[in-house]
């Protein structure tokens, strides 16, 4: 099939380079012609483990090419997908959604006209209606078929989760829409990756609702974690104790410093800002992404308190930028916010982090940026685990201890075991672990 990607970042591009690999024919298209300029000359403008081979392999094999020009982008396609950002509108938290109305009125001029639309960008109910309504307001003419077909991708494991996803979710109200994007995912059938058809609205609810529903689960261990703290009981059991029940499930119950990143932050508001207009509140949502919000910069009091109390003039060297490992992506990372609360209360900032320091450099002020962990531990009077780099999981405990003012090492992701720092010879703070014995 030919098809094409409007939109070339984490989303855009890892689909686009994915379904090449899969045998379609893809251009993928973006705005931001540095974008475009780089991905011509090869180079990859996100940091994404192994997307730099896909992208390679497809475009030496002629199915993936990049341009800036949406009507050269277009010619030739049978399916268009918008992958284009929907970030947190400022002031009231819903969804900014005029990257995709601008698109569908780009669109609109130069598509062909019985292309199927397919919405990837995350959106929330009614934005396919709204969609089709905008394209033939603005070309009568068309004849197109608008899907939902929302996207959910991880990143650190984009090309993993594209090829081999636990799900994919594909609203249509045609059968047109339908053929087209069973067509576009017949190669997964091979490795049965169920495809749910439903409308277009329960898809594009279904997107909000998983969301929100993982970003309710961490925040859930997070406050378990904060009430282990204080009653004296381990959250990794607890953790592994209910995660063993089926009903439950492990995975999402890693306790640390709050969710962040690029889509729980942002899906979450903007779900509770969707229910509020439908007058049908989410409250579990409001409560979790209260309990979020207070949670990032209450990890401030926690580094203070191992220090002693007061963090004025004290050096904290913090290990990882990014919302996780294995991306470049600082968007609302806890990072952030547990920087702004570090310097509010007088500390001086060190940071490394393996894949963020560009991001970091452009978002952050006012902070030391070093070129390796032990180089920002030079002098710190704490270290603190931030992110959870593979790089961090066996640091060299001994140089640490040479070159830090004082050995100690606030963990806020629990990759290590208190036994372990004690012998040598850090104190050691983690999230919802006992500090004693
Ligand atoms: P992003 O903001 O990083 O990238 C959007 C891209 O679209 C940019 O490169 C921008 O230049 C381009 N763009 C905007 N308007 C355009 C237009 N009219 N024509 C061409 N290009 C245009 O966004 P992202 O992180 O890739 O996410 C895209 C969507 O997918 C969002 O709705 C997001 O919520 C959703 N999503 C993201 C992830 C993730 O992990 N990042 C996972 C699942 C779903």
């Amino acid at each position: 099939m030919n098809i094409a990607m409007i939109g070339s970042s984490y989303v855009g591009l890892v689909s686009g380079a994915c379904l090449a690999d899969f045998g379609h024919r893809v251009v993928c298209v973006d705005k931001d012609q540095a974008k475009i300029e780089a991905l011509r000359q090869g180079r990859i403008p996100i940091y994404e483990p192994g997307l730099d081979q896909v992208v390679a392999d497809n475009v030496k094999a002629g199915r993936l090419s990049f341009t800036g020009d949406l009507k050269e982008g277009v010619a030739q396609a049978d399916v268009i997908f918008v992958a284009v950002g929907t970030p947190s509108r400022r002031g009231d938290g819903h969804a900014d959604m005029s990257f995709v109305e601008a698109a569908a009125r780009e669109l609109a001029e130069v598509v062909r006209p019985e292309t199927v639309i397919v919405i990837k960008s995350t959106v929330p109910v009614g934005t396919s209606d709204k969609v089709e309504h905008i394209l033939l307001t603005h070309n009568p003419t068309l004849e197109v078929s608008v899907a939902s077909n929302p996207e959910f991708l991880r990143e650190g494991s984009a090309i993993a989760d594209f090829k081999r996803p636990d799900r994919i979710i594909v609203g249509v109200n045609d059968e047109r829409g339908r053929a087209a994007l069973s067509e576009v995912y017949r190669p997964l059938y091979l490795n049965r990756s169920p495809v749910l058809f439903t409308s277009r609205r329960t898809a594009e609810l279904t997107k909000y609702a998983a969301n929100a529903f993982l970003a309710m689960k961490v925040t859930f261990i997070n406050e378990i974690a904060d009430l282990c703290e204080k009653a004296g009981a381990d959250v990794q059991d607890v953790a592994r104790g209910i995660g063993l029940d089926n009903r439950i499930g492990a995975k999402f119950l890693h306790a640390g410093p709050g969710y962040g990143g690029s889509c729980f932050p942002k899906d979450t508001t903007a779900l509770i800002r969707i229910a509020q207009d439908f007058e049908s509140p989410m409250r579990l949502i409001e409560a979790t992404v209260a309990v979020n919000e207070t949670r990032r910069r209450a990890m401030s009091r926690k580094i203070a308190a191992a220090v002693g109390g007061d963090l004025r003039d004290r050096t904290v060297a913090l290990l990882g930028v990014t919302f996780k490992p294995n991306t470049d992506d600082i968007r609302e990372a806890p990072a952030l916010a547990i920087v702004q609360a570090l310097q509010d209360a007088g500390a001086q900032i060190r940071l490394y982090d393996p894949a963020g320091m560009d991001a970091a450099r452009t978002a952050i002020t006012g902070v030391t940026f070093g070129n390796s962990p032990y180089e920002i531990a030079e002098g710190a009077d704490v270290l603190v685990i931030v992110t959870e780099w593979e790089e961090f999981r066996a640091l060299d405990f001994k140089t640490l201890k040479q070159v830090m003012k004082s050995p100690c090492l606030v963990d806020l992701r629990n990759v290590y075991r208190r036994e372990d720092l004690a012998r040598h010879g850090f104190r050691y703070f983690s999230i919802g672990r006992p500090d004693h014995d």
